[in-house]
């Protein structure tokens, strides 16, 4: 087919729907926000609910395969289009499994990768029950639609459990507990419609208050310990018979072991280095894997580091144009702070 439809209107899907463009594909874009990232790259937009069923109809008459890149997409959405005999990458249970931090850390128990502790909260009085057995302190999480650390609250000893369930909005939740992790890692691998998987290298992230700020490319983390979140990962993109690309993030122990912290059933931000520094890039091979096509070399070319621009971090983003530095802007009209205006590959080996 030639034309590829992305559910989702964001960064990602500008810069999806760009590399579909380069590979000879025309992009169908379906959002719920007018004048959008993807929206204005897109050859055709549809500015529509994701449950709009008229929308899903022209969608699935304009595209000869549908992908998403925004990971809370409604399943009866995705069922919808599938109902309409709709080609959509990735399926069902990649959305289901990721979208909920239980089912997910079930799920990957379930292929032998650890997860944190957690307990199922639905109540101040479970929460209570739950911070008794960690002197007070971890991490409460809505079990759905959490990013950039919203949805999210750290307890510490003595902090009230009410008022810590209030601020979350009393949804559904888990409470983690706090990892001391050595570090953080994520796996960005795709698989294709004929289950060959490819992994690029992992990277090393650093957040800043819960939002990812750095990736450095190689990770300084021991390569068995690499090896092994490539292993773990891979097992887990299989499970999910997920096409199309996933990103999977560790929390890296002192003593090498690793730790799901959660998965994201797409192209990711700690992948934003792979287009300039890879053969192939995780966007690329994420249109390639969606459209039936094999799967790209993922050569790493150069040592790499990756910074978010947030907020008005843009306005000085010439300034990071050192040597080496290559700079991507995502067209967000509005730099409201925290907000992810773009980011910049650095060229670390000369
Ligand atoms: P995103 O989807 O944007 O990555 P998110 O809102 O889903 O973010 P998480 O990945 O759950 O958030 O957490 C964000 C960051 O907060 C983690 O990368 C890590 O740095 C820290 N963090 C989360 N959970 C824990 C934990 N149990 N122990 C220690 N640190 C944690
Ligand atoms: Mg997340
Ligand atoms: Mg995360």
């Amino acid at each position: 087919g030639s034309r590829i439809g992305i559910l989702g209107d964001g960064q990602l899907g500008r810069m999806l729907g760009c590399s579909a463009a380069m590979l000879g594909f025309d992009v169908v874009v379906m959002g719920p926000n007018e004048d959008s990232p993807a929206g204005r790259i897109a050859a055709h937009n549809i500015c529509a609910e994701y449950t709009d069923k008229d929308a899903l109809a022209e969608l699935s008459v304009r595209c000869d395969v549908i992908t998403l890149e925004f990971e809370n997409v409604p399943v009866p959405a995705v069922q919808m289009l599938t109902d309409m005999d709709a080609k959509v990458h990735p399926g069902k249970k990649s959305l289901e499994v990721c979208q909920d931090r239980h089912l997910e850390k079930q799920f990957s128990q379930g292929c032998g990768v650890e997860t944190a502790r957690y307990w199922l909260i639905d109540s101040a009085d479970t929460l209570n029950a739950a911070l008794d057995e960690l002197d007070g302190r971890g991490i409460l999480k809505t079990r759905r639609d959490g990013y950039d650390g919203h949805g999210q609250v750290r307890l510490s000893t003595g902090d009230d459990a009410g008022a810590a369930y209030e601020k979350i909005g009393e949804a559904p939740a888990i409470l983690e507990t706090m990892i001391p992790f050595a570090g953080e890692m994520s796996v960005v691998l795709a698989r294709s419609t004929t289950g060959e998987i490819v992994a690029f290298d992992p990277a090393e992230n650093h957040h800043k208050n819960g939002i990812l700020h750095r990736s450095i490319v190689p990770a300084r983390f021991p390569a068995d310990v690499q090896r092994r979140a490539v292993e773990a990962a891979s097992r887990l993109i299989e499970a999910l018979g997920h096409i199309g690309v996933l990103a999977v993030e560790f929390f890296v122990l002192e003593d090498g072991g690793l730790l799901l912290n959660e998965m994201a059933p797409r192209v990711h931000n700690s992948g934003h280095w792979t287009p300039e520094a890879c053969l192939t890039g995780q966007f690329e091979q994420h249109i390639r894997a969606i459209a039936g096509w094999p799967l790209g070399p993922v050569t790493r070319l150069m040592d790499v580091e990756m910074t978010n621009l947030l907020g008005d971090d843009i306005d000085g983003h010439f300034g990071l144009r050192g040597p080496g530095a290559m700079t991507t802007l995502y067209g967000k009209r509005d730099a409201r702070p925290g907000r992810k205006m773009g980011h910049v590959v650095k060229r670390l080996n000369p």
